[in-house]
């Protein structure tokens, strides 16, 4: 059972989806588990109903832990689940996923579901560690506008996909898709056709 696993896929991916049909699983056969997520944006609904929610609509409240937090100790202030999952888990730090790595050799089985990459198709922190320490690395697929499979997290500004900027805005009037290589690359320049 010693076991930390990252379950990485683009944006829209059904990543969250997957973190809790997990869950739903292992709840079911009697588990006790733990869902959490790290909080980038900690005002409002988020900070006071921090929820997964996932874009095909299924949705569960959850545990949120901030970038100071030791999840050693977040952990030890639940009664001993047996199952962590974590979603988001691009936005841990790197101390974080050794953390996690630390539970998942006390018997912990750590399930991390992410992003790999940023939209300057870097990896971000938490990826980079997780990439670095899981034991298993599985990739969960998404397909572009145009058919191939996406690999690039685009995101886009008045129509066109942006390459520079921070890695986390928040309340901006950015959006993000999920798109090929040759797609992110030709909508630079080109506009992108909403219709
Ligand atoms: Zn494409």
């Amino acid at each position: 059972m010693k076991r930390l696993y990252f379950k990485y896929g683009v944006m829209g991916s059904s990543k969250s989806a997957q973190a809790l049909m997990t869950a739903f699983n292992y709840t079911e056969k009697g588990y006790k588990v733990l869902l959490a997520k790290p909080s980038i944006d900690t005002r409002g609904q988020e900070k006071d109903h921090p929820m997964i929610i996932s874009r095909i609509g299924l949705k569960q409240p959850c545990e949120v832990f901030d970038k100071t937090t030791n999840l050693v100790e977040f952990y030890n202030g639940f009664d001993k689940p047996e199952i962590v999952i974590i979603d988001e888990a691009q936005f841990c730090t790197k101390e974080q996923i050794e953390q996690l790595k630390e539970l998942s050799e006390n018997d912990v089985v750590v399930l991390c579901y992410g992003l790999k990459t940023n939209f300057k198709s870097q990896l971000f922190e938490g990826s980079k560690r997780l990439i670095e320490l899981a034991e298993s690395i599985q990739e969960i697929k998404s397909v572009c506008r145009c058919g191939a499979k996406a690999t690039m997290n685009a995101r886009i500004v008045d129509g066109y996909v942006v390459t520079e900027g921070d890695e986390i805005q928040i309340g901006g009037n950015e959006s993000y898709e999920a798109m090929c290589y040759h797609c992110h690359k030709k909508y630079q320049t080109e506009k992108i056709n909403r219709e």
